[in-house]
């Protein structure tokens, strides 16, 4: 395992929901994160057909690109009646015709598919988020950090913070859903503590214990 041995990192992400979560998560431990998005860098095409293979492809022209170690997050909503969409697709089932995203319309999408299979009840819309962390280097050596949350798929949209289908989303064992959870609330986790609740805050605390010596 290699360790970050720089101050300075490139988020790999042109999307603002998740830089802000990101800057959130890291800066308390006291780093400079330039996202790829203020740098105008490209936005690479996703490719892959796996979170790690996306993970990679993002921060991998991040680091090249900036001469720096870059760290990206590839995520979505992996629901089970669906056989696992939208999954690595979960950014595309928001796509409009013009380019824009527009989660209200992907989370009706999202509950039509569900209708559709007859999935009314908590037991029958179980999901879970999955991030995936890739830390690369202008080298390309990388390094993957999985973190996942299970909960439920909830209808109507709930709670108006947060990005995404967050206000579908509701994690096990909460009555909430994290659109309607304060960021620290969704992240739960602070440097130092053993608890993670979020899918992105689980990975980054493994990327904390692995390539951090805080
Ligand atoms: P990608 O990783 O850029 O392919 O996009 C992942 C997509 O998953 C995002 O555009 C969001 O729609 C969704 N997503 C990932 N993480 C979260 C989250 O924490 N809350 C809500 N939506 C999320």
């Amino acid at each position: 395992m290699r360790k970050l041995d720089t101050r300075t990192i490139v988020v790999a992400s042109h999307n603002a929901g998740k830089i802000r979560e990101i800057r959130d998560l890291i800066g308390p431990l006291g780093f400079e994160a330039k996202s790829a998005a203020d740098l105008n860098f490209v936005e690479p095409d996703e490719t892959g057909t796996t979170f790690e293979e996306n993970a990679a492809i993002k921060a991998l022209a991040s680091a090249k690109a900036a001469g720096l170690p870059a760290l990206s997050d590839d995520s979505g909503l992996v629901i089970d009646a669906l056989g696992g969409a939208p999954g690595v697709y979960t950014a595309n089932w928001a796509e409009k015709e013009d380019g824009s995203r527009d989660f209200a319309m992907a989370m009706d999408k999202v509950e039509k598919a569900l209708s559709e299979k007859g999935a009314t009840t908590p037991a029958g819309r179980t999901a879970r988020f999955v991030s995936v962390l890739c830390l690369a280097w202008p080298d390309g050596h990388t390094e993957m950090f999985r973190g996942e949350i299970d909960g439920t798929v909830v209808w109507p949209p709930r709670g108006s913070q947060g990005f995404g289908y967050d206000p579908v989303f509701q994690p096990e064992g909460h009555a909430v859903t994290f659109g309607e959870m304060s960021a620290e609330q969704k992240h739960g986790w602070k440097p130092g503590q053993a608890q993670a609740l979020s899918h992105r805050a689980r990975a980054f605390k493994r990327f904390v214990e692995t390539c951090l010596d805080a």
